[in-house]
């Protein structure tokens, strides 16, 4: 599959839409904001709170600070926005929990928004090393492709296994250790997914859109191959637009506002092309940034419609495969597994029940439920290599669980996390398997 490199017209030379300030945009979300009736329920369901035992690290805390900003009695530069707001993985476990419908994931993306453009505290060392990657590398599928495609070389070559391994980077941070664990972690664990069949004993009946992503594209190909072999499965016809970029979900929880809505605008005119029936994907993450297309172009009166219409046609593949009515294939697994529900799937995109209802339809698998499954893991993107220490402490709480399972196999529905999963097992000696559902669901065929 060729990737074609995005036009300068699209990403440099347009023009900025005017910005509107948490202030403002708070105003606009008076409703939901000022719904908050301070009751706490939120607080128990917070993984920052319950690691940190903070009120400023909680969700209540944090709206504290927002409305202490947004009505001028606190700066967006002061030290307690900037770092309560940091260490917030954005998990949005307070929005389900909340009993009077507090947007907090809308608006913990305005607020970082603000901190980029107006806290100067904030621009330095790490900060502004993410924001060139996230400014200069994702918004280019040419320079991530080559950037991933040698850390795969590397990585299907045992090179960075065996760096990890040699004990030579005992002197390096924990995070350097961390990133080569998470690169292992992307390795396929399954086997290959068998081709598609050449014919059909139903006729193929509809067209979707498969979106690729840009991580998972380059580092989780397999993921991709199965969820392609299932949807043939499932009669669809699936299409693979080259042009599509990464869905900017990095950016808009980064406070890259602008640059996310940029990369919006382009999948949505790739995506719009053609009629597809559904467009569907496969890291949660990504889904739910699809998904809200219409609320970070609202503004936006030449694409508002648009982008409505096009997350209307976004699918989670585990919803998907619920609403198509799932078949799976007949060959007997024989694995005993449990369930790990990302949060962007089911906290942002309220998917609760699909994946397990997919899980225990397959033949020959054993399914023991996680405890506490919707809880985070400490993934948050690239929460975990900004606030390591944080990121590996609501890890062990996640790896405690899934030891109590007993299970072989770890099934979850989003890169991050199984990337942060993955790294933390084996960095803590385990030979656990991580594996997207899709990919188990593709060996019963
Ligand atoms: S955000 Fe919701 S749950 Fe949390 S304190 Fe406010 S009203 Fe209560
Ligand atoms: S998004 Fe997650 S970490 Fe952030 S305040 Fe809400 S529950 Fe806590």
């Amino acid at each position: 599959m060729r990737l074609v490199e995005p036009t300068s017209s699209w990403y440099r030379t347009e023009s900025v839409m005017e910005t509107p300030s948490l202030a403002r945009e708070l105003n606009a979300e008076a409703d939901k904001l000022l719904a908050c009736v301070h009751c706490g329920l939120c607080l128990p369901h917070c993984p920052t709170y319950a690691a940190l035992g903070d009120e400023n690290d909680s969700p209540r805390g944090r709206l504290y600070l927002m409305r202490a900003v947004a009505e001028g009695r606190l700066s967006p530069d002061s030290r307690a926005f900037v770092r309560h707001l940091d260490l917030c993985i954005g998990c949005r476990a307070c929005e389900t929990a909340c009993p009077s419908g507090v947007h907090y994931g809308h608006l913990l993306e305005v607020a970082r928004w603000d901190i980029v453009r107006l806290a100067s505290t904030h621009d330095r060392g790490l900060a502004r090393a993410t924001r060139f990657v996230l400014n200069h590398l994702f918004t280019s599928p040419r320079r991530l492709r080559l950037v991933l495609g040698l850390v795969r070389w590397l990585r299907d070559r045992g090179l960075i296994e065996l760096l990890l391994e040699s004990g030579l980077l005992a002197s390096l941070p924990g995070r350097a250790r961390k990133g080569l664990a998470m690169v292992l972690a992307t390795q396929p664990s399954g086997p290959p997914v068998a081709a598609s069949p050449a014919t059909h004993s139903r006729e193929r009946s509809i067209r979707v859109a498969l979106f690729a992503g840009c991580v998972v594209r380059e580092l989780f190909a397999h993921t991709n191959r199965a969820t392609e072999r299932v949807l043939v499965e499932h009669e669809c016809d699936v299409d693979d637009p080259p042009d599509q970029v990464c869905c900017g979900a990095l950016h808009a929880h980064a406070g890259e506002r602008e640059t996310a809505r940029r990369l919006a605008r382009r999948n949505i005119e790739v995506f719009e092309r053609e009629g597809y029936d559904a467009i569907i994907v496969n890291a949660a993450g990504c889904g739910a940034m699809l998904k809200e297309y219409p609320a970070l172009l609202a503004d936006d009166t030449a694409y508002r419609r648009r982008a409505e219409a096009f997350s209307a046609r976004v699918r989670d593949i585990c919803e998907f495969l619920i609403e198509r009515g799932f078949r799976p294939g007949p060959r007997r697994l024989h694995v005993r597994v449990t369930y790990d529900a990302p949060c962007h799937l089911y906290h942002a995109q309220r998917i609760t029940d699909a994946p397990v209802q997919l899980i225990t339809q397959l033949p020959g698998v054993e399914f023991v439920p996680l405890p506490q499954a919707e809880v985070c893991c400490g993934s948050g993107g690239i929460y975990n290599l900004l606030h390591p220490e944080l990121a590996d402490d609501i890890l062990a709480r996640k790896l405690t669980a899934i030891r109590s399972t007993g299970a072989d196999i770890v099934l979850t529905g989003n890169a991050g996390c199984l990337m942060h999963i993955g790294s933390g097992a084996r960095l803590a000696g385990s030979s656990l398997t991580l594996l997207h559902p899709v990919e188990l669901i593709a060996q019963t065929y």
